[in-house]
């Protein structure tokens, strides 16, 4: 399957939607949820920049905090400290009413059941007509009107389904019609919270299809949470968020450690085998970057190579790590 815009779909070519999508900047991202008696930490210092007309999908392990971080950017949720900037603007320093018509015109929001985003009793171009209504009524330079509406359920390929109520479409029409929705308003940044979890392989690689021809038509940023490899091959950029941090980023496939503005990176679980939590690491920097070297590995090898030197009479030419540089010293076993 390959992410291009549906076969025969025609292309949106409407002036507003030229615009390029909002930028995303998260810095230093903290977010607690205050329980009885009790705090859950889902963001420790998320720090993220997304360009504008980005696609990225967010993934990780239940219970890292992509679902708290996209509703963060959605500004359904204050972080405890540090900024969410989208397209330049503080989120978290926005009014109620700001709030309302940010998310009315420059942001479309997808929850994970696409029922939760339309209205199950009405058909699909009533849900996306009043998904546009808040935008039209603000004058929002973006929004769609209604032979917009029409090209945009072409666009999705469910325009034969515009008078169907959703409570009767499969799955993946009801993800697509709640993208349409999504973009409705003219907002120029889409959030997409698991958009193929519940659906069968047909829906989802519709629904997968239906996303990349609204990014290539309106240009929008996307940034949506998933677990389905499907969905995050399709994109060109992926980040992994664990432990409520950003752990490693994918591009066209190859996973990247990201240094945070901080100065910290997170070990991928993998690498945490060589390097537990707590072990002293020796830092060398050349050239290309900086090896971590297990400081106790290192001096139990220096060890072993004495040892196995003066059971054979060797000359010790190479002693002490064999790397040249500081630290190991020789002396066998852990670290003083
Ligand atoms: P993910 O989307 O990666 O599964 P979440 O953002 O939903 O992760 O959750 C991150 C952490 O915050 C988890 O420990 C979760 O239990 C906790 N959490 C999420 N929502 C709430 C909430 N409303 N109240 C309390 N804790 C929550």
């Amino acid at each position: 399957m390959t992410p291009a815009a549906i076969a025969g779909a025609p292309a949106l070519t409407l002036a507003p939607r030229s615009e390029p999508g909002l930028d995303v900047q998260c810095l230093g991202l903290v977010h607690l949820y205050h329980l009885e008696g009790t705090e859950v930490v889902a963001l420790r210092g998320v720090d993220l920049d997304i360009d504008p007309g980005e696609m990225v999908a967010l993934l990780g392990p239940s219970g890292a905090g992509k679902s708290t971080l996209l509703r963060m950017l959605a500004g359904l949720l204050r972080p405890s400290a540090g900024q969410v900037l989208v397209g330049g603007r503080d989120v978290a320093r926005m009014s109620a009413s700001e709030l309302r018509a940010f998310r009315a015109t420059e942001v479309g929001i997808v929850l994970q059941e696409a029922t939760s985003n339309l209205l199950g009793y009405a058909t699909v171009a009533e849900n996306v007509a009043y998904a546009a209504r808040g935008a039209r009524q603000r004058r929002a330079p973006g929004a769609f009107d209604r032979p917009d509406l029409a090209q945009l359920l072409t666009l999705l390929d469910i325009a034969d389904l515009a008078d169907e109520r959703i409570g009767t479409l499969s799955g993946g029409d009801q993800q697509r019609a709640a993208l349409a929705a999504g973009v409705a308003g003219g907002g120029r940044l889409l959030l997409v919270d698991e958009p193929t979890s519940q659906l069968d392989p047909a829906g989802r690689d519709s629904v997968i299809d239906g996303m990349h021809a609204l990014h290539d038509a309106l240009r929008a940023t996307i940034v949506m949470v998933t677990h389905d490899p499907a969905v995050a091959a399709s994109v060109p950029r992926t980040v992994t968020i664990r432990d409520g941090r950003v752990g490693t980023e994918g591009r066209h496939g190859t996973q990247y450690a990201v240094v945070g503005r901080d100065g910290v990176i997170q070990l991928p679980p993998d690498l945490l085998e060589i390097l537990p939590p707590q072990t002293l690491v020796r830092l060398r920097g050349h050239a290309h970057g900086v090896d971590l070297i297990n400081a106790d590995l290192e001096v139990a090898d220096a060890a072993q190579r004495l040892d196995v030197m003066s059971e054979t009479g060797g000359s010790g030419a190479d002693e002490g790590g064999g790397d040249g540089h500081d630290g190991a010293g020789g002396k066998g076993g852990r670290l003083p």
